[in-house]
């Protein structure tokens, strides 16, 4: 059974919530379904932090739910789901709206050999849905109308004691799904909280799962791992627990050479900046810092084979984009930036001609620039140079001829 958990307990500032998400919790329920705010949000929510988007969970089949909204996709990947977005002012928002489902057994979902859930539409009543979730503090259904919060795990303990818990067999749940793994340092990174024993234990042995997960999703948990704002004590936790040999080659190779390590842990506690106060953050950026030293070095070594620079630096950045493929699934767009935030570097180095002229004009020079400070503040080059781009960027045209002559 649930406990019931009324407001003068929990605390929930009502300003923190999505209007939206209120919203819709509101049609369905006046549709006569059952209807709450889920998930990550009312942790958040419970902890004070204002979530940075809100899940919605209903009795109501995805069908159904989709009637009840006008601007409603069914989007349709490992399970069904429902978007629903509202336009405002300012970005539009989309609220997740899942139906309430049961913990897929291996007879009703589709199994893998190792375990893993392949697919998981069952449908379930709210315990049941509680009950697939991941962590208790994850597993809170909150009503925004009663302003009650349903704990059925334990949750609201756990949030009180600042623990991080599987619910169910810890092993089990990370066989069905090994990307929990992952899950579980995030958010321990984030909320500062201790991911209990049980819980922990078995990361260490069942490292070698990650290898199973798709490598799209596993490329959107990563990249969510690394633009929660928490992102270099993140990779500090899967040092931790051993998890960088699993997921990424890239980090470990990473983490076993000072520059890099150096560089990496530069440009992640920047990015945790920006998103800490509310900055934009690109996807591009963040892996173009990550794979940088691997370019250079195929860069080298394409140079070493008599390759003039340029045409060696495509041939680097296609020889580090196809051994990646295997384990993350990138997309086309993101690594188009990253090459262009690459291209740039010598350019920017450079600084002969007009090429200053036209690459400060360049829609991706903000990207390169950025990129190039980086560089700057871990002294893999000269802060000059740096400073010079600042002062071009800013500068008026007497000031910019004047930076042209300071060029040797
Ligand atoms: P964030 O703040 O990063 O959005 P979140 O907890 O909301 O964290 P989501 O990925 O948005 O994470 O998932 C929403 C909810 O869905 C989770 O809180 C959890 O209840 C459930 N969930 C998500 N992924 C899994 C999973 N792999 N296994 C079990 N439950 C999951
Ligand atoms: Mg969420």
């Amino acid at each position: 059974m649930a406990q019931k958990i009324n407001k003068r307990t929990h605390r929930i500032n009502p300003e923190l919530l999505s209007k939206n998400a209120v919203k819709v919790t509101h049609v369905l329920q006046d549709a006569g379904y059952d209807a709450y705010i889920v998930g990550g949000a009312v942790r958040d929510l419970l902890l004070g932090i204002a979530p940075k988007d809100f899940d919605v969970a209903t009795n109501a089949t995805p069908d159904q739910v989709q009637k009840l909204f006008r601007r409603s996709r069914l989007i349709g990947r490992r399970f069904q789901i429902v978007h629903v977005t509202f336009y405002g002012k300012e970005r539009p928002e989309i609220i997740e709206v899942s139906t309430f489902r049961a913990h897929a057994q291996a007879d009703q979902a589709d199994v893998a050999a190792s375990g893993r859930i392949l697919r998981d539409n069952v449908w379930g009543d709210q315990a049941e849905d509680a009950t697939r979730r991941d962590f208790s503090i994850n597993a809170m259904y909150y009503d925004p109308q009663t302003e009650v919060v349903l704990d059925y795990h334990d949750g609201m303990k756990d949030l009180n004691a600042k623990i991080i818990r599987m619910i169910g067999e810890p092993t089990q749940r990370y066989r069905e799904d090994p990307v929990r793994m992952l899950r579980a340092i995030r958010f321990a990174a984030k909320t500062g909280f201790v991911i209990e024993k049980e819980t922990l234990a078995p990361i260490e042995q069942l490292g070698d799962l990650i290898q199973d997960v798709p490598s799209s999703r596993l490329f959107d948990e990563i990249l969510k791992l690394l633009m929660s704002g928490h992102a270099w004590a993140s990779i500090e936790g899967l040092e931790k627990v051993g998890l960088h040999h699993k997921i990424l080659p890239l980090i470990e190779v990473i983490l076993s050479d000072e520059d890099r390590t150096a560089f990496v842990k530069k440009s992640l506690e920047n990015t945790d900046e920006r998103i800490k106060s509310g900055k934009p953050v690109s996807a591009g950026f963040l892996f173009a810092t990550l794979l940088w030293h691997d370019v250079q070095e195929a860069w080298i070594n394409f140079e070493n084979t008599s390759m003039p620079a340029v045409p060696a630096l495509h041939a680097a950045i296609d020889q580090v984009f196809e051994r990646q493929k295997e384990f993350l699934g990138m997309q086309r767009r993101h690594e188009a930036d990253m090459r262009e935030i690459w291209t740039m570097q010598p350019r920017l180095e450079k600084r002969v001609g007009r090429y200053p002229y036209r690459l400060v004009e360049s829609p991706k020079f903000k990207a390169a620039y950025d990129f190039l400070l980086l560089r700057c503040q871990t002294n893999e080059i000269d802060a000059e140079i740096g400073q010079w781009w600042t002062d071009f960027w800013q500068g008026d045209d007497f000031l910019r001829a004047d930076l042209m002559l300071q060029v040797k």
